[in-house]
């Protein structure tokens, strides 16, 4: 359901201090990066991409939220875990509760990549969301540019889900780890029996 627009510094202004509003979490993904990750879905997406795999993120308000302190302890807590991937929703509109738990986590060893509506160049102009600087410093990969139904891709080969998404290597130790596909889907199945859905076009579905 489209949302009305809201101004997103005035909803941020709602998520305390050392907190992220999400949409969801899972360990031990394949299909969302680079070998074994944790996958956070932050909340609130502005774009409204036709064919966006997860409307369900777009709203600003609170969804879900947890401190950066409470999640890198359960990235942590998971040895598998040997990185996080930031999705969405927007990770940028979060990016300085995201570049805090991403410096965190990377003291450990472990990697950061993001996905965003962005592109690189917007976000490296002083128009770009607050904090945007601090979080592309502390990413190894970012996958930018909206979904653009008309250029989708689905295929073993290619690690974007739309043609215009470009993939941006940070850090020269993941040229030759871009590995995970777009035609891919991953079910993960919890103690509750509720389960989640990830992985072809980045969606996350969530049921009980
Ligand atoms: S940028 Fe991503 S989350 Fe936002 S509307 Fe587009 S596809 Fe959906």
């Amino acid at each position: 359901m489209p949302h009305p627009k809201v101004n997103p510094y005035l909803s941020l202004m709602e998520i305390p201090a050392g907190h992220l509003n999400i949409a969801g979490y899972v360990d031990e993904s394949r299909v969302n990066g680079p070998g074994s990750r944790a996958v956070i879905w932050v909340q609130g997406c502005l774009r409204e991409c036709p064919g966006c795999f997860n409307p369900d993120s777009w709203s600003f308000e609170i969804n879900q939220l947890v401190t950066i302190n409470a999640l890198v302890e359960r990235i942590l807590d998971n040895p598998r875990n040997e990185g996080v991937t930031f999705s969405g929703g927007e990770p940028f509109w979060q990016a300085p509760a995201l570049a805090k738990l991403a410096a965190k986590v990377k003291a450990y060893g472990l990697n950061v990549m993001s996905f965003t509506g962005f592109t690189l160049e917007e976000l490296q102009d002083s128009y770009a969301p607050a904090g945007a600087k601090d979080l592309l410093e502390q990413l190894d990969l970012l996958i930018d540019g909206p979904y653009v139904q008309s250029q989708a891709i689905n295929s073993p080969d290619v690690p974007v889900s739309s043609r215009n998404q470009r993939v941006h290597v940070f850090n020269p130790a993941f040229h030759d780890r871009i590995t995970w596909a777009s035609n891919q889907t991953e079910i993960h199945i919890f103690k509750d029996g509720s389960r989640l859905v990830t992985g072809y076009r980045g969606q996350l579905l969530a049921s009980d």
